[in-house]
């Protein structure tokens, strides 16, 4: 029997998850659901997957959510506290991560440290965090299974994560987003609606946001780094507009090793659940026959978040929390009109010229350094939109 803890359970990889759990069957429960501040939603959970634990990060929720299941056997708990209970959870062998953005850190920090096995699809807490669980010997990589597409077919390729020594690069593909081939003139009038139009993937809105500036792509470089032990400059970016190859490995001997399949979350979320074995699914199948993949440069002129992500991740210590932290402030405020999507790598660059780097960070400089950003990125859009003179 596997137990497992989900957190993000509301989002859509949390979502997905418990579809594919109730796919699986037999052999698989959950026994305790996080999320932000979706009460219904995760009331309907509880009904439906009887965990032994809920928690909603949102206080006001959580009491709401408390009434909604008083006549299930359900701890409910809110707050931070809470999602960190649900990351440590007593009968949890197993913790999906996925929730969105920096709030994945601490429950990832707490879950690593109580020896639990982590499905983590939230790529934020190891761009922030990967180099401090490094150097204090947390990042145990027999015990974290990626669950991020593109992480999951390295992991499979590799068939083990401590097998990088015959690792000569890797190849991350991209999608390219919805604007691949825009020049700045064009990609100046992107608005929030037209960027949340992913060609091939359904996905949560900062997700694909980040997909549509590349940012994705080197938050996913920077996570690649820490997951199998490879220097920046072993991996190597793709655009791959068809979404079928979701990254190849190249061995020491030239042998490149790749891994396809049609762009289904599923597919990950599972193998990361049955992970030493492989189960059946119902996703879709690919038809090979009749069919051509492509593979080109990607655009890092008119796409500056990618190289953005590179310079963070080359500069350590605190620089990728900064980088994280004003991304995500500067996503939000896109999505509400306040900022054009040019203006995203805009902000994040000087959100970064102005970061006095903290060598070797602790993790109160992690989260410190999150804050500041934060702080910063909020400064600068108001600047930007002529708020502030
Ligand atoms: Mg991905």
């Amino acid at each position: 029997m596997k137990n497992i803890a989900v957190l993000g359970s509301t989002g859509s990889i949390g979502r997905q998850t418990l579809e594919v759990i109730s796919n699986l069957g037999p052999g698989y429960r959950v026994v305790a659901l996080a999320a932000g501040s979706n009460d219904r939603l995760l009331a309907e959970q509880v009904k439906r997957f009887r965990p032994e634990m809920a928690a909603l990060s949102d206080m006001e929720a959580a009491g709401r959510l408390a009434e909604r299941v008083r006549s299930e056997n359900c701890l409910v708990e809110g707050g931070p506290d809470g999602q960190l209970a649900a990351a440590t959870w007593p009968s949890a062998g197993l913790i999906v991560m996925a929730q969105v953005g920096f709030s994945g850190f601490e429950p990832l920090v707490a879950a690593l440290k109580d020896g639990k096995m982590i499905a983590l699809s939230n790529k934020e807490s190891l761009v922030v965090g990967g180099e401090i669980l490094e150097r204090l010997g947390m990042l145990d990589r027999n015990r974290i299974f990626p669950v991020d597409s593109e992480h999951s077919a390295i992991w499979q390729c590799l068939g083990s994560p401590t097998s990088t020594a015959e690792v000569n690069r890797i190849f991350l593909t991209a999608s390219g987003g919805p604007f691949f081939g825009w020049k700045i003139k064009k990609l100046e009038r992107v608005t929030a609606e037209m960027a949340l139009k992913h060609p091939n993937w359904q996905m949560g809105a900062k997700i694909t946001i980040d997909s549509a500036t590349m940012m994705n792509k080197g938050l996913e470089a920077i996570e690649a780094k820490w997951l199998f032990d490879l220097s920046l400059e072993q991996i190597e970016v793709v655009i791959h507009r068809q979404s079928i190859i979701h990254s190849m490995v190249e061995y020491i001997d030239g042998s490149i090793i790749a891994q396809l399949g049609r762009p289904d979350m599923q597919l990950p979320i599972q193998y990361a659940l049955t992970y030493p074995e492989r189960k059946a699914s119902r996703t879709e199948r690919y038809n090979p026959f009749g069919q051509t993949l492509n593979f080109e440069q990607p655009d890092r002129e008119n796409f500056p978040c990618l190289e953005l992500a590179f310079q963070a991740a080359r500069a350590g210590g605190t620089m990728p929390a900064v980088l994280n932290g004003a991304n995500e402030i500067a996503v939000e405020k896109f999505l509400s009109g306040s900022i054009g999507f040019t203006q995203i790598p805009q902000v994040i660059e000087r959100v970064m010229l102005r970061h006095d780097i903290v060598e070797n960070p602790g993790f109160e400089d992690v989260i410190e350094a999150d804050s500041w950003s934060r702080r910063k990125a909020a400064g600068i859009i108001d600047e930007l939109t002529g708020r502030v003179i």
